[in-house]
């Protein structure tokens, strides 16, 4: 239920609609924006009616959310989520660009690879201290060291660091390093540590489960806006599929299918969501046309030597190549947006 106040209404009359949703077992979320407060009432509708609202002194008009995903719709919600991270706008029309390795090696390799991304003009650099692999026998991240080196980095190249939280035990670490909180794929569906993403106060970028449908993923997404957190962020990066000439199959169709419900910004990683280098930039060039609010990249400064996913890393010069052609592409859709319009296309 969304709950739209009147301009003239006082903090007394906002109390007591949130007091009436409170005593009805109801989280309530207030969004002020320039002209109106709003206030959501997930599910509300269970256990109230609309008339005993709208009659409560400042209440302007209430409407139920029809969708499922009740603070994750498009309808009801006050305009599409931009969500900012270290000066990058991710939605609004902007390109926002995250790359970096796969997963934190050493000082050395991060710092190299920080320096290129610095130089390339992207702001946002990735790596996983907590690294989710199949084999438990496989490079596992270099946990707590690992975000120290994070945080050494950001402070000596000014970037906006995105690493994923792998269990609710090392959350507090992540969060405290990290400017975004990734949750991965292999976590969409593990409510505890979405619950908690839910409750931090950083951003959280949450990835498509690789056999996850847009309606799983979007309830993933509830649970995080269900806890008070705003800041949530989607990314595809490629769902299991009997197609086997690349590691996932990139389901670029997602991103309108999911602007069309949604108002969180969507992001792709077409390394993940390929496998295969030679596949990342095309798929990374498709993404932002198809209307993508960002790509994230892994790529490395020596990907032979790489601990994990070496063989989807882009080399160096062929990371900036990319965000030179992202831009370009960027920018000509934004310049062409007024003849498109017509076309209906979602996000772009
Ligand atoms: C990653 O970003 O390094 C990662 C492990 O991604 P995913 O969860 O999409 O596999
Ligand atoms: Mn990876």
């Amino acid at each position: 239920m969304l709950i739209l106040m009147r301009a003239d209404a006082g903090a007394a009359d906002l109390e007591r609609v949130l007091d009436l949703l409170r005593e009805s077992g109801i989280k309530p979320q207030v969004t002020r924006t320039e002209d109106a407060t709003c206030i959501l009432g997930p599910d509300a509708s269970k256990a109230l009616n609309a008339e005993q609202i709208s009659a409560l002194a400042g209440v302007r008009k209430v409407v139920r959310i029809s969708s499922p995903f009740k603070l994750a719709s498009l309808d009801g919600a006050m305009g599409r989520t931009v969500v900012e991270v270290n000066g990058v706008r991710i939605g609004g029309g902007d390109l926002a660009i995250v790359a970096g390795p796969c997963g934190v090696e050493s000082r050395d390799q991060l710092f190299t690879v920080a320096r290129y991304v610095a130089d390339s003009g992207v702001k946002l650099l990735r790596a996983g201290a907590f690294k989710p692999r199949t084999s438990p026998y496989a490079f596992q991240g270099l946990g707590l060291e690992g975000l120290r080196l994070l945080e050494q980095v950001r402070a000596e190249y000014s970037l906006g660091i995105v690493t994923e939280a792998l269990d609710v035990e090392t959350f507090d670490a992540v969060e405290a390093a990290a400017d975004m909180v990734q949750i991965g794929a292999r976590n969409m569906q593990n409510f505890a540590l979405l619950r908690r993403a839910g409750r931090c106060g950083k951003p959280v970028l949450l990835k498509r489960g690789p056999s996850a449908t847009l309606e799983e993923w979007l309830y993933a997404a509830e649970y995080i806006l269900a806890e008070g957190n705003r800041r949530v962020v989607l990314c595809e990066r490629g769902i299991r599929t009997w197609s086997d000439h690349a590691r996932n199959t990139l389901d670029l169709s997602v991103v309108p299918a999911a602007k069309a419900l949604t108002h969180l910004p969507v992001m792709v990683d077409p390394s993940h969501g390929t496998g295969r280098r030679d596949l990342v930039v095309p798929c990374a060039r498709a993404a932002v046309a198809v209307g993508a609010d960002g790509v994230l990249v892994e790529t490395h400064c020596n990907p032979e030597k790489a601990l994990s996913d070496g063989p989807q890393a882009l080399l160096p010069s062929d990371f900036a190549q990319m965000v030179g052609q992202l831009e370009g592409i960027h920018r000509v859709l934004r310049e062409a947006k007024g003849a498109l319009s017509g076309l209906a296309l979602n996000g772009l």
